[in-house]
Order: structure tokens, then sequence, then C-alpha cells
């Protein structure tokens, strides 16, 4: 077996190209708005601007408009602002305001929900991507619009690293807000637990810093609230780590042995020291079969990663093909992002990026959390709604991914920072993904499949992971948040009293939400 991963972004449909906005995007504004939105006096903006503003018409609009779900690719904002600093973001606000203009705020524009999009004004960030290593005192000062792959190369330079995700585009911005889940996570926690402090521009206007000594509160919010909820974000400042040695390992197993494998890997992740990490998957390769995949990272040797995977076969059973080898930190995350072979441009959206040949996908998603490792009956439900995927809409990709929590993520109070997840054995997804060539009635089946999954198997009292934004979800707040939701309605209100930042599931002011 290679060393090539199915990485979340070819489980999220990465490799195919821009496939239309067949699942309708919500909260669109009426035609009085927008012909509104489409008059006011952009050009005084403009004019004002470091960076540029480009309206529909103009040279690359299209390519500024487009997130990276091409669910969203019929989304036509007003106008892109391509920010060059925080007077820009700050003068983006103050347009706005002035002008009663929606807004919304972008990084890398990997929003499941597509909440970084607007009718109005999208202020991009994402020419604020320096990052400044200082390497003796193991912290980088990174523009919120860097992209992953970019960071972990620049710290990399270093010998240095920072947990962060899989997806080599996704903006720091919107990962380490919401939290960031990675390979290293178990070892070194969360993006969001190397959030020393921030600079932003906050709704008031005023560029602000953020940390433990001044606007504390924020700094909390700031580390697991989500994006777009109170302040618009410039840059952070990030602490790393040195890098130790790493092995990875990939294995597949007969389906027919899905429910023991996921039971056996749910026990085994549960009890394994924080130097390993490790996720299960359950999909459908379409017309290519079932698969059952077990990925992970061991901080460590490939002999003792080795015998951590003897225990694993112990648990689970023996593995059919697999993949055991060491790999330095670059290469590592290159393998989890799926771009192994590419360079580090390469590793960058086609069109989006000099140089950069991946694609966009179109997908639709929702998330979960295993509190306690799952018993047979449990698992075998999961491997049910896998096969009726397949059944139901045989030509798209799909399936459900657990990604193993614990260790150092669950060693942080839930109130220590406003990531509350942090007693969970394992993180959820349940996802699909469609091309351009899918048939519109199987969109619908996978649709279908995803709200039977959301009503059904998952479990809605294991709250849901608010970086995998699902517009779907009715009990929302209380899911992402928890017994954090009330603080960060008071941060809410204190940072972004007439509620500027808001989307549809941004964090509510006090009185509507606790
Ligand atoms: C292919 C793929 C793989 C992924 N893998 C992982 C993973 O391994 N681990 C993980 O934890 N997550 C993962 N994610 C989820 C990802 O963390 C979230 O989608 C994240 O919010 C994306 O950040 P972004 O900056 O790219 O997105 P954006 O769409 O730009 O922003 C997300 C939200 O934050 C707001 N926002 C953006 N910039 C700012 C700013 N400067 N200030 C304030 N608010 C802002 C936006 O308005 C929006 O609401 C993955 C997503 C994809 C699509």
């Amino acid at each position: 077996m290679s060393r090539t991963r199915v990485s979340r972004r070819a489980l999220l449909g990465g490799a195919l190209g821009v496939a239309g906005a067949l699942l309708a995007a919500e909260g669109a504004a009426s035609a009085a708005e927008l012909e509104r939105y489409a008059r006011v006096p952009w050009g005084r903006l403009a004019a004002g601007l470091d960076g540029r503003l480009v309206r529909p018409g103009q040279a690359r609009y299209l390519e500024a408009a487009l997130l990276y779900n091409a669910r969203f690719a019929d989304l036509r904002p007003a106008a892109v602002a391509l920010c060059r600093g925080s007077d820009d973001v700050a003068r983006c606000l103050d347009f706005t305001r002035r002008h009663a203009v929606p807004f919304a705020l972008r990084s890398g524009g990997h929003s499941y929900g597509g909440y970084s999009s607007s009718p109005g004004l999208v202020v991009d960030v994402g020419a604020l991507n320096a990052v400044e290593v200082d390497p003796r005192r193991r912290v980088a000062k990174v523009g919120a619009g860097t992209q992953l792959i970019d960071l972990y190369d620049a710290v990399a330079r270093h010998g240095l690293l920072v947990p962060g995700g899989t997806c080599p585009t996704v903006g720091v911005g919107g990962l380490a807000m919401g939290g960031g889940v990675g390979v290293l996570a178990r070892r070194y926690g969360l993006t969001c637990d190397h959030v020393l402090g921030a600079r932003a521009v906050s709704a008031a206007g005023d560029q602000i810093a953020v940390g433990p000594e001044a606007h504390a509160d924020l700094w909390w919010a700031l580390r697991g609230g989500g994006g777009g909820n109170f302040a618009a974000v410039t840059s952070f400042h990030l602490s790393l780590e040195p890098v130790p040695p790493l092995a990875l390992f990939s294995q597949r197993y007969p389906w027919d042995r899905a429910a023991a494998v996921l039971e056996g890997w749910q026990q085994w992740i549960a009890t394994e020291p924080d130097e390993t990490w490790s996720n299960c998957q359950l999909f459908s390769e379409g017309s290519a079969g079932l698969v059952v995949q077990v990925n992970g990272v061991y901080c460590g040797s490939s002999a003792e990663l080795r015998r951590r995977l003897d225990r694993l076969a112990g648990l689970a059973g023996p593995a059919g093909a697999s993949f055991v080898g060491g790999d330095d930190v670059l290469e590592a995350m290159k393998v989890e992002a799926g771009c192994a072979s590419l360079t580090i441009a390469a590793c960058h959206t086609a069109g989006q990026w000099p140089g950069g040949v991946l694609g966009h996908a179109a997908y639709a998603a929702k998330s979960s959390y295993v509190g306690t490792p799952e018993g047979r009956e449990r698992t075998a439900q999961w491997a049910a709604a896998v096969e009726r995927l397949a059944r139901d809409a045989p030509a798209l990709g799909g399936g459900v991914a657990f990604d193993g929590y614990g260790g150092t993520v669950n060693r942080v109070a839930p109130d220590a920072t406003a990531f509350v997840h942090r007693d969970k054995v394992a993180g959820v997804q349940a996802t699909f993904s469609w091309g351009t060539g899918s048939p519109p009635t199987e969109i619908d089946a996978g649709a279908r499949w995803l709200r039977w999954l959301g009503a059904t198997v998952i479990d809605p009292t294991e709250g849901a992971y608010v970086n995998y934004i699902d517009p779907t979800l009715t009990d929302w707040a209380r899911a992402y948040y928890g017994t954090n939701l009330a603080r960060l309605s008071r941060v809410k209100a204190h940072y972004d009293p007439s509620d500027r930042f808001r989307f549809a599931q941004s964090v509510p002011l006090p009185a509507q939400g606790t």
C-alpha cells in the first residue's frame, strides 16, 4: 500500500472540478436588497484601500468570489475587498456600517456553510499571510489569511511545528477560531490551544491587541468560539513546538469487518498514549466499493509504531494492505493533505494561487462526537449507514470518519478556552460529495441520507464541531458551544453589541440565546 492517504480533502471530493451549486445556499438577499448593494458608492471604498476592490464584471472577480465548497459557486457578492493590511479591514468595516451593507470575513474560504460569503462585501484577508518565526522563543506571528501548508512550511524551516488541520488550503483564521483538530492534536493539542494572542479590528473599528493581558475575554472567545462572531482578526501569535520523529501508517480492512474494526479502534485510541493519533474511516468510493481504513501519525519511531499497531490488531483484528514509515514533518503534513508528491506551490488551489493544482469540492457534512467507546451494536449502525449511502447514491463518494481526540486535547478544561469538547474519544464527520457529472437525483439522495443520519444515528447530546458548521442543524448553538454558550453570548454583547458580525449561525446575543 502506498503512502498516499485518502485525505479529508479527498473524502470531501477535493479532486473534483467545480461542480454546480446544486444544493442551494441559505439566506439569499431579496432582489431589492441586491439592487441597493450594487448601487452603494463602491468607488469610494476602492479609492481608500491599499488592496483591490473587485466588482462583478471586473478581471478576477469570479475567482475572488469563489469559496472552496463548489456548492456555493453561484454566490455573487456585490464586491470583494482583497485587503492588504488591518487598515483596509477597518476601512471595510467602517464603509459597510455607513452604507448599511452586509459583509462577511474570509480567510481561507473553507466555511462548510458558505458563511464567508455575503451578498454585500466580502472582506478577504487572504493576502495577510506573512509568517514571522522567532525560533528562539518558539513563537510566530501569523497573518490570519495564511493557508495551512504555508504555515507548516514556514515553521518547519526552523525545525518547528504548530498543530493544525489536514487540508493544505484551509485558512489559519477560520481553523484557529473554531478549534483546529489535526494529526498532532493528541500530542500537542488544538491550534486554538497555541493562540497566545491576536490582533483584530473590533466592531467599533478599533485595532486592538488581544491576549491574556488585554481583552482577555475576547482572547478566550477567539479560541474555539468560531470565526466571524466577535471581531475581524488580522493576525495571531502562535506558540510552536519542536518537531519530534514522526512515523505514519495507513491500513485497510475488509468491509465485512467494518463494525468490529470501528469498535476495536475506539477502544484502542481511547487507551493509547498522547504520541498516537489516528482516525478510522468508513466510506463508499462510489463504484469502487466500500472501504474501512485506519490512518495515523505516531510521534516516535516506526519500530515503536509497529508495536502500537500490534495492540490495535489485538482489538480490531489483522489489517489487509498496510503502510508504515517514517517521515519529516512537512512530508507528513503533505501526506495527510493528500498532496504528497506535489511542491508547496502546487499544494494550493488552481486558479487562486500561482502554480496551484488542487481542485474545489462540492460536499455537505454533519458532525458529532463519541463520548465513550461504542459497543458493537452502535458501530454496526455506523457501518449500516454507510452501506445505505452506497445503496441510495451509488455514484457518489462519502461516509463517516472518526478522528481521535483525547490526550493533550482533553487535558485542557472545557471552560479554559471557548472550545468545549474536551472529554471526547473521537470527533465524527459524515460527508458526501459530488462532481459536475453527478446525477441530481443522487445528490438529493445524499442530502436525504445526511438528514436521516442526523435524525437517527447521530446522538444530538454529543454536540457538534463549529468548524464543520452545519446550516441544517437546529439546536446548533448548544451543539457547538455547550456550557460555554452563555459566556460566549456575554462576550458577543460586550464586543459586538449591535450584532454587526452576524450570519445564520453566529453566536447569539444574550437576550436571544441564553
Ligand atoms: C477540505 C477540508 C479539510 C478540513 N480539515 C480540517 C481539519 O483537519 N481539522 C479541522 O479542525 N478543520 C478542518 N476543516 C474545517 C476548517 O477548519 C473550517 O472550515 C475553517 O473554518 C476554515 O477556515 P477558513 O479560514 O479556510 O474559512 P473561511 O470560510 O474563510 O472562514 C470560516 C469562518 O470564519 C470567519 N472568518 C474568516 N476569517 C476571519 C477573520 N480574519 N476574522 C474573523 N472571522 C473570520 C468566516 O466569516 C467564517 O464564518 C477542513 C475543511 C475543509 C474544507
